[in-house]
């Protein structure tokens, strides 16, 4: 049986997700499918989403930040998501031969990612790392690799060394079972922090495929490059012929529908995107320069295939949301959203004196138990415990925040300026108590 805090037990009803929790951690490995989602002592299983909203079994109604941590930019069950998938549907869902979504997504994406001169639809931001970092040694003939410290790419090999999401939240920064011959080819570096990239592009001549990163740091909370950052990162990749890898699979359709590289301007040698652009469904993308991606079989060596690759219902889910987001201009509504939550976040935490610190950019935000992080060092200071108080409380009051410190909040379309209110008056009365 669970001990649940008796704040939790009196104040909200959570039989159900007891029953499931204690029956699931019999069955799968901590009772989760996804390692974030083993909220202590016991996640809320959610039996429907509407808009802003999840209910859980027992019917608790949570306003939604987590936003199944990222995709679900338009908030949950939108009708026109809806609608396009039930048309898709009707004419099939899984064919084992190309369709014409695939070239109409291929063309809007190549159109708003002009670095991504071609692309491959894969299945999952996961998939789109490890295929983009194959690319790159294939095409360079090198093994080793660069990434960020509490960069985030998903969980395979090459990239589980350092990793944020849940390997921090769970302090195993590095997993068991990945081999030491594969470690031993990623090398990290701090974010922000151009002199110590420049020392292993120096250290290591002619050895370095790539350099894979989040151009804004999405797993380790929001963390922003300082001004001038990103513009040394490309400048010194191109200066040590290494080819840089933004992964976009949070920052893409978010900072702006042309991503992180168009709201910075920065010309990454090739891409990836995941979460939004599937509309909710699983997806993932990697592209980037014509004579990189041609490499790629079958008109090249490099090889990388998928049953489920350019799932056509998650195309026509992806391509209704990018309709939707172009034509209401959503971002732009969005970002006021997140201005506003940021806003009003400053001053609650300003009023209440506790050193602590609000981050974010366009619809993402986070409060930092701690000063504001400029890498992965810096942000493991924050007190993590602290959050967690406060996230529980948050959930008493209705209200789902990612559930660590180390991950970031999301704002969706359908959330509308009186939710945001509420939520503010509730985060005020949480942080006080
Ligand atoms: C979520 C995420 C991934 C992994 O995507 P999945 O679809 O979960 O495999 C990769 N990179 C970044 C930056 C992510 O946030």
């Amino acid at each position: 049986m669970i001990n649940l805090p008796r704040r939790v037990a009196l104040l909200m009803h959570l039989n159900s997700s007891i029953r499931l929790f204690d029956c699931a951690k019999k069955l799968m490995p901590g009772g989760v499918s996804s390692p974030v989602r083993a909220i202590s002592p016991c996640p809320f299983y959610t039996a429907r989403a509407d808009g802003p909203y999840l209910w859980d079994a027992d019917d608790n109604r949570f306003i939604d930040y987590c936003l199944a941590y990222g995709p679900m930019i338009l908030g949950h069950r939108h009708p026109a998501i809806v609608r396009a998938v039930t048309d898709q549907m009707s004419r099939g869902w899984l064919y084992g031969t190309p369709s014409q979504l695939e070239v109409t997504a291929a063309e809007r994406i190549t159109r708003l990612y002009p670095s991504m001169e071609m692309a491959r639809f894969v299945s999952s931001g996961t998939e789109a790392t490890m295929a983009a970092i194959r690319v790159a040694r294939g095409a360079t003939g090198r093994d080793k690799i660069i990434k960020i410290e509490g960069g985030f790419h998903g969980a395979h090999d090459s990239v589980l060394v350092k990793a944020g999401s849940g390997a921090t939240t769970l302090g195993i920064p590095d997993s068991r079972g990945v081999p030491m011959d594969t470690a031993k080819n990623t090398l990290q570096v701090p974010y922000n922090d151009l002199e110590a990239l420049e020392s292993v592009l120096r250290s290591n001549p002619c050895q370095m495929a790539c350099l894979i990163m989040e151009p804004v740091l999405g797993n380790i909370g929001p963390v922003l490059p300082e001004p001038g950052y990103l513009e040394g990162v490309r400048r010194l990749t191109e200066e040590h012929d290494v080819l840089l890898i933004f992964d976009e699979v949070i920052t893409g359709f978010r900072l702006s529908l042309g991503g992180a590289q168009e709201h910075f301007g920065i010309k990454p040698d090739l891409t990836t995107l995941g979460k939004i652009i599937g509309g909710g469904f699983p997806v993932g993308i990697f592209g980037g320069r014509r004579d990189l991606m041609e490499q790629v079989a079958p008109g090249g060596g490099i090889y990388q295939a998928g049953t489920f690759n350019g799932s056509p219902v998650s195309l026509a889910a992806g391509m209704a949301t990018l309709d939707i987001m172009e034509k209401e201009n959503v971002l732009e509504r969005l970002n006021d959203t997140g201005m506003q939550m940021r806003k009003g976040l400053q001053e609650i935490v300003d009023d209440l004196r506790l050193g602590y610190s609000v981050v974010g950019i366009a619809s993402m935000f986070k409060i930092f138990f701690g000063e504001e992080p400029h890498n992965y060092t810096q942000a493991l200071k924050c007190d993590k415990a602290g959050y967690l108080a406060f996230f529980r409380r948050m959930l008493d009051a209705g209200i789902f925040l990612t559930p660590s410190q180390y991950e970031t909040d999301f704002i969706s379309a359908a959330h509308s300026p009186e939710v945001i209110q509420t939520t503010l008056e509730a985060i005020k009365s949480c942080l006080k108590s």
